[in-house]
C-alpha cells in the first residue's frame, strides 16, 4: 500500500498536471489558502509523498507535524476502514460509543502524571486550545490567559489573540478576544539566559501587568512549533509550572505539534518531568485524521457544566479508531525510540553541512529547525530559507520553514522514513547550501 520509498523524478516540479490542478485551484479555491509546494498529492505513505505527474518526493514535514506514523499506516488503514463500514457518526453526544472512551483512556493513561484524569474530544488544535481556555476559566472564575511571544495557538478569535504573529495569521482580522497578555518566553539562542532567569522574568511580568488573582491559565508550547522551533533553556518550564501551582493558575501545555513520539519523548513536557494541569493534544495523535483533545486533572475538568463542552464532529468515531491505531503504532513499533535515532541522524548531516549562515541547529526528536542568519550574528537571513527550500523543493525534497522572521527551516518527517531516505534529504539540503548565495 505504501508507495517505493525511493525519490525519483519523473518530470521538472511541478509536473504538467500539477501546473493544471494549480490553474484549477486558483479559480476555485480561495486565496487565503495557501501553497508551501505547488505539487498535488495522488497517495503518501513511510518518507514519501507521490504527486500526480508520479514523483516521488521525500517528506520532512509529515502534513506539518501530523502523520508522526506516515501517510498510509497499515493499523490505521485497517481501523479507518472497520469504523466506515461500520458507522461514520452517530454524534457522541447524541448515541456514545466506546472509540470515543477509549481515546479518553489511552490520553488518560499516556499524558504526563499519574494522577486522576479527564479527556474531552475535539477536531483541530485551536479548537482544544479554545476549550482549554474554557475549562480553565470554568474552574478558576478567572479571565485572564497569558501566552508567550513567539507563540502559535491557531487562526480562531480566541487563538488569533493567542498567536503572537500578525503577518499571516492575525492581520486584517480583529478585533481579538480580550484578556490575553503575553509575556517574553525563553529563546537560549537569543536571550542568553538561563531557564529560571527567562522564568522569573515572565513571572515578574505577569504578577505586575495581570496579577495571578486575575490569571485563570498559562498556555506554552514545551517547544514553540510555528514560531521557530525555540527550546526553552533548562528549568523554565519547570519554574512556570511551580509558580502556577503556587498561584492557583492553570498551566497548559499546548503540545498540538509537540505531542505523540514526536520530541523523542511521548510528550514533550515528559523530559523535565513537568506535569501540566490541562494538555492539548491534536495533530499527531490519530495518523491524520482529524481530532484533538484536552486532558487534564479530573477536577479541572469537572468544572464546565454538563453540555458546556462538545462539537457535532468532536471525538468522530473514524477519527477515534485511527488514533488508537496511531497510538498502537508508536507503542508497538517503539517510535518514541525512533525519533531519537532520527534526531541524531539529523543532526550529524546537518553539522557535516558546517555553513557558518546555521546559526544554530536545535530541537528534539524528529523535530528539527536550523535558524539561518547572516554569520557571526543573530540577525535573520529570511531570504535564504526561502532560496535553500525552493531548492529542495525542486529537487523532490518537502521542507517547511517557521519562525517569526521566517528564516528557520524545520524538519518533522514521519518517524516511519528510512535512515536512507533521510541520508538523501539531508544530502539535497547540503547541496542546496553549496548553491545558494
Ligand atoms: N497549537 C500549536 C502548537 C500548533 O502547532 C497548531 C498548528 N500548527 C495549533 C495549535 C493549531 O492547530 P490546528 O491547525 O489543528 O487548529
Amino acid at each position: 500500500m505504501s508507495p517505493t520509498q525511493q525519490r525519483r523524478l519523473v518530470t521538472e516540479l511541478p509536473g504538467p498536471r500539477s501546473v493544471e490542478l494549480m490553474e484549477r485551484k486558483q479559480a476555485a479555491v480561495a486565496g487565503g489558502v495557501g501553497t508551501t509546494m505547488p505539487v498535488f498529492a495522488a497517495s503518501a505513505g513511510g518518507g514519501i509523498v507521490v504527486d500526480v505527474d508520479g514523483n516521488h518526493l521525500i517528506d520532512l514535514g509529515s502534513g506539518i507535524a501530523v502523520t508522526t506514523v506516515g501517510a498510509s499506516a497499515p493499523r490505521v488503514v485497517a481501523a479507518v476502514t472497520e469504523q466506515v463500514q461500520a458507522f461514520t457518526h452517530t454524534c457522541f453526544m447524541v448515541t456514545p460509543y466506546d472509540g470515543y472512551v477509549a481515546v479518553c483512556e489511552a490520553l488518560n493513561r499516556l499524558t504526563p502524571g499519574d494522577h486522576e484524569k479527564r479527556s474531552a474530544l475535539f477536531n483541530s488544535g485551536a479548537e482544544a486550545v479554545e476549550n482549554a481556555v474554557k475549562i480553565a476559566r470554568a474552574y478558576t472564575g478567572k479571565d485572564a490567559v497569558a501566552v508567550f511571544d513567539h507563540a502559535y495557538h491557531g487562526r480562531t478569535n480566541l487563538t488569533m489573540a493567542m498567536t503572537a504573529k500578525s503577518m499571516p495569521y492575525k492581520h486584517g482580522f480583529g478585533p481579538f478576544a480580550p484578556e490575553v497578555y503575553r509575556a517574553p518566553g525563553s529563546y537560549p539562542f537569543k536571550d542568553g539566559k538561563t531557564g529560571a532567569e527567562a522564568a522569573a522574568v515572565a513571572i515578574d511580568l505577569l504578577e505586575k501587568q495581570v496579577g495571578a488573582e486575575n490569571l485563570a491559565a498559562v498556555v506554552i508550547e514545551p517547544i514553540q512549533g510555528e514560531g521557530g522551533f525555540i527550546e526553552p533553556a533548562d528549568g523554565f518550564l519547570p519554574a512556570l509550572a511551580a509558580w502556577c501551582r503556587a498561584s492557583g493558575v492553570v498551566f497548559v501545555a499546548d503540545e498540538v505539534q509537540t505531542g505523540f513520539a514526536r520530541t523523542g519523548d511521548m510528550f514533550a513536557c515528559d523530559r523535565e518531568g513537568v506535569v501540566p494541569d490541562l494538555i492539548v493534544t491534536a495533530k499527531g495523535i490519530a495518523g491524520g485524521l482529524p481530532l484533538s483533545a484536552v486532558t487534564g486533572r479530573a477536577e479541572i475538568m469537572a468544572a464546565p457544566h454538563a453540555g458546556g463542552l462538545g462539537g457535532t464532529y468532536g471525538g468522530n468515531p473514524i477519527a477515534c479508531a485511527a488514533a488508537l491505531a496511531a497510538i498502537a503504532t508508536i507503542e508497538e513499533d517503539g517510535l518514541v525510540e525512533r525519533a531519537r535515532t532520527v534526531q541524531q541522524l539529523i543532526f550529524d548531516k546537518i553539522r557535516k553541512i558546517g555553513d557558518d549562515r546555521i546559526g544554530d541547529l536545535r530541537g528534539r526528536g524528529g523535530m528539527v529547525a536550523i535558524e539561518l542568519v547572516r554569520p557571526g550574528t543573530t540577525e535573520a537571513d529570511p531570504r535564504l530559507a526561502r532560496d535553500v527550500a525552493r531548492y529542495c523543493h525542486q529537487r523532490g525534497v518537502i521542507v517547511l520553514s517557521c519562525g517569526t522572521y521566517g528564516n528557520v527551516l524545520r524538519f518533522l518527517p514521519p518517524l516511519t522514513i528510512t535512515d536512507d531516505l533521510l541520508d538523501e534529504a539531508f544530502d539535497v539540503l547540503a547541496e542546496a547550501f553549496q548553491e545558494t548565495e
